[in-house]
């Protein structure tokens, strides 16, 4: 009976450049895996003599592994919704680029639904400025190319365009007031409505359209799950503004089906949950397990940049005198913080304009004077992306506030940006060299899908090669290596989710979550780690995707 009771792994994973992250043993060749976690690591010969009969041995044939990946900032189960349930319009995903070719989708889809229902569908930010129209569609385009059904059209998370009827179902006409936080064009001579809303008074049409149902909740996540295990996330931040996305959530995983590891970071102010009812249940940040966690609250005080609704002190180039849309009043902000911290949640702000960003400061500023508190992890969504002055980093070290810088924004809409907020402000764009050498705590994060898709490598070889979508290298001197840029999906990731004690690295006793890799990313041209094929994705020692 010798040997029965010894605890055989699970499975094996033999044979590969498994590149470990952990400090001492940076590569080995095998690691076994044993109820979801690392039980053992090093060469390929010690590690399978550990196999049992019922052992899985998996032979990585020289290729490369790294840790899973984890992306900071997803908006996964809205956009896998979306993804799955609107007509796509979306030029970062296909050719989409003109006016005529959103009509298009739109009246394929019309001809498929009865008359009177809705036709919702999804474009990309920015999609103005790359059009060869130059700008949004308007109501009188969607009127002339679906006449019988409400059209609503988002154009980002900032910017909707409705034809008439949608218009109509939702009581917008030219006596309608512009909703605190947004704006209904008009048109200039008639006073007319255009048909393009703007923040806040995108939710009075979105408040009309009929909601989805839990199943197609759950196909939605699932479907953003598969998209992201084929790019090597093993774990996602998502923000969540709908309790019926955290039930998703729980039947999935209740009914097997949650393939990835999700922190939620639940939203407070313009969402369905109101800080009162998260505070009141008395969670803290962490409550959950390895699969489903709560990761903290999560609110805006801004609005986004591809609406140039970001709050700057200087103004925009394209918009005279306008400097941005404030949401969330400092006193608002200030009250918001404190109760959160106070009750051992972690803040999770989104500033993306310089006036933003030293609001969400002064909020942390004095939540931690008034209520001092080690390692809350507080962090800035967006901050690192540009306008990081020398006070501002001091400030992010001296607090141990977490940054989520996105250069997925960069690398897709940096052109536009920069022609909305002008080269000056774009000078040293995402300079996350300077802030890891000033020892200010990162994470990489995407705000994806829906925009584009979720991939930490197209992140990771941006950051490395500074080369943008759109054909320009920015700010050069920025460069990260590919350690570093690594570890703002790994380990750093991890600290920024609080997991670092099961996270970020493959030694034993950690979760056994990673990715195989075509090919070696320390050994490609910068400019090829973005294309870079993952193979497996692993997920607590199990196989959860093969190409
Ligand atoms: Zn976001």
């Amino acid at each position: 009976m010798a040997g029965n009771h010894l605890p055989y792994p699970d499975a094996v994973f033999f044979n590969g450049k498994i590149r470990t992250f952990a400090p001492g043993t940076p590569v080995v060749q095998a690691v076994a895996c044993s109820g979801g976690r690392v039980v053992a690591a090093g060469n390929s010969d010690e590690v399978l003599r550990l196999c049992g009969a019922d052992t899985r041995e998996v032979n990585l044939k020289g290729r490369t592994v790294v840790p899973g990946l984890t992306d900071a900032h997803v908006h996964l189960a809205d956009k896998g919704l979306a993804e799955r349930e609107l007509v796509d319009c979306r030029d970062f995903y296909g050719p989409v680029s003109t006016i005529d070719a959103v009509l298009t989708r739109l009246s394929k889809k019309a001809a498929t639904t009865p008359a009177g229902e809705w036709v919702v569908a999804q474009g990309s930010p920015m999609q103005d400025f790359r059009m060869t129209d130059k700008r949004f569609p308007d109501r009188e385009d969607l009127d002339a190319a679906v006449p019988e059904h409400p059209v609503s059209i988002s154009f980002g998370a900032h910017v909707t365009v409705a034809n008439t009827k949608a218009l109509a179902l939702a009581g917008i006409d030219r006596e309608r007031q512009d909703p605190a936080g947004g704006s209904i064009e008009r048109d200039p001579d008639t006073g007319e409505p255009t048909g393009i809303l703007n923040e806040r008074a995108q939710h009075i049409v979105s408040g009309v359209i009929p909601d989805f149902d839990a199943t197609q909740r759950k196909l939605g996540i699932a479907y953003a799950v598969q998209q992201s295990l084929e790019r090597g996330v093993t774990t996602i931040h998502d923000i969540v503004k709908d309790p019926a996305a955290v039930r998703a959530y729980q039947e999935l995983k209740a009914e097997g089906g949650l393939h990835m590891r999700s922190s939620l970071l639940l939203r407070v102010i313009e969402s369905h949950m109101s800080t009162d009812s998260v505070l009141e249940t008395g969670l803290q940040v962490g409550f959950g397990d390895e699969w489903l966690r709560v990761g903290g609250v999560k609110m805006s005080i801004d609005g986004g940049i591809t609406g140039r609704n970001a709050l700057f002190y200087d103004p925009y180039l394209d918009v005279p005198d306008y400097r941005g849309l404030i949401r969330i009043e400092q006193d608002e902000l200030d009250e918001t913080v404190l109760r959160c911290h106070r009750a051992g949640m972690r803040c999770c702000v989104h500033a993306i304009g310089d006036r933003a960003f030293d609001m969400s400061l002064e909020a942390y500023e004095k939540a931690l004077a008034a209520s001092p508190r080690e390692d809350h992890r507080h962090r800035i969504e967006h901050m690192g992306n540009w306008l990081m002055s020398p006070q501002r980093i001091e400030k992010l070290v001296r607090m141990g506030i977490v940054a989520i810088p996105n250069i997925s924004l960069g690398y897709f809409v940096g052109d536009s940006i920069r022609e909305a907020i002008g080269a000056g402000r774009m000078t040293r764009a995402f300079p996350l060299k300077t802030l890891l050498d000033a020892g200010v705590k990162m994470a990489g994060g995407s705000d994806a899908p829906g925009y584009w898709p979720v991939d930490p490598l197209r992140d990771i070889g941006a950051y490395v090669s500074r080369r943008m979508l759109w054909g320009e290298t920015l700010a050069p001197e920025e460069a990260l290596s590919v350690q570093q840029a690594f570890e703002l999906h790994t380990t750093h990731a991890a600290f920024a989710g609080f997991e670092e004690d099961r996270k970020g690295t493959l030694e034993v006793g950690k979760l056994a979550d990673m990715a195989v890799l075509a090919e070696d990313p320390f050994e490609v041209p910068a400019e090829r780690i973005k294309d870079l094929k993952v193979e497996m994705t692993v997920v607590g020692g199990a196989v959860k995707y093969q190409a």
